[in-house]
């Protein structure tokens, strides 16, 4: 059998793992070369300040291994994002690098890759600590699910398989590796989502406490937001800019009306407070939603970024499209 010479990348990020990389690429290595494809693994170094870059350098001997070194800290997204940047492979397979997730279930993931666009780990049978993590956990899913309208048991596994072209197009910012399955699939990306091992963390410290929660839910606003109007933001503040300004103008000609027509007084009424502010605050929205339309020309066309993702181009036209 000939083997296809860019099967499979393998991305794992890592953050004062000294302890765990040894027995990490122990585990991972059969699996892959029972796997008889072509291989990668991308480790990440993401500016440990423990033996981490150290042990990594002693696994460069093995051809299939790369190794990235973050100058400082940036995080697992853009260790993620650095990755994938680099990786060759047709399927992209992530995993943490703290032996929680198994290396056994890469097989299943990388078969499933050639039916999916993305496959999702889901740790049915997560062993973390209930009340700081799994609780918000489960909350997050189901609050992200709803906003996003994409439903996964579980957005933090990071053991996810990806086709090349999803990664391609993906662009990660802030905490956002997380919420990769719902940005995929806005892009017309198909998702399938199924059941890995997970086991507890052994050795090392885990990197994140609750305030991990804050992030994440800032994170799913702006998700939101870009999902739903990234290309036209005038059509989320003009709405409510129209409102503020009819109210305000409502309640403006009220007043107008008993000023000039009952004779009353109205310069100490609160109602006209209201009045003025409403339109200060309706025609402020509508500027914002001028302002976001600018910028989201600018953000396209200077990046020549289309508004569309193709799946693919069929047959030749008239040729040479340079
Ligand atoms: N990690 C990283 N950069 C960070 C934080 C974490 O590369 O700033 C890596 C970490 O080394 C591990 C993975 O991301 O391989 C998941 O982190 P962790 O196990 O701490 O998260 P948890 O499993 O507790 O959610
Ligand atoms: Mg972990």
């Amino acid at each position: 059998m000939q083997k296809n010479n860019k099967a499979l990348s393998v991305v794992i990020p890592l953050y004062n793992e000294e302890e765990n990389i040894l027995p990490l690429y122990a585990a991972l290595k059969p699996v892959l070369e029972g796997m008889g494809i072509n291989y990668e693994i991308i480790f990440i170094d993401d500016g440990s300040t423990d033996g981490t870059a150290a042990a990594l350098e002693g696994l460069i001997a093995d051809p299939d291994v790369l190794v990235l070194e973050f100058r400082r800290n940036f995080g697992q997204t853009a260790a993620f994002a650095a990755g994938f940047d680099h990786a060759i492979g047709e399927v992209i397979v992530t995993m943490d690098g703290d032996l929680q997730n198994d290396p056994s279930d890469i097989p299943k993931l990388y078969e499933m890759a050639g039916r999916y666009d993305l496959v999702s780990g889901w740790r049915k049978n997560r062993k973390d600590p209930f009340l700081n993590r799994r609780l918000p956990s489960a909350m997050a899913n189901w609050l992200i699910g709803k906003v996003t309208g994409v439903k996964l048991h579980d957005y933090g596994c990071s053991l996810k398989a990806y086709r090349r072209e999803v990664v391609n197009n993906l662009r990660l910012y802030g905490e956002m590796h997380r919420f990769i399955p719902a940005v995929a699939n806005w892009y017309g990306v198909n998702v399938a989502e199924v059941v890995t091992t997970h086991h507890p963390r052994t050795r090392g410290k885990s990197k994140y406490g609750i305030t991990r929660t804050v992030k994440v839910f800032l994170d799913l606003i702006t998700v939101k937001f870009l999902q739903s109007f990234s290309t036209k933001p005038i059509q989320f503040f003009g709405p409510m800019g129209l409102a503020s300004t009819a109210a305000g103008f409502a309640v403006s000609v009220y007043l107008a009306f008993q000023k000039l027509f009952l004779g009353k007084a109205i310069g100490g009424r609160p109602l006209l407070l209201l009045g003025v502010l409403l339109i200060i605050i309706g025609i402020q929205l509508i500027g914002m939603g001028l302002l976001g339309e600018m910028l989201v020309r600018v953000y396209h066309e200077s990046q020549k970024k289309p508004i569309y993702t193709l799946r693919k181009v069929l047959g030749q036209g008239i040729g040479d499209r340079g």
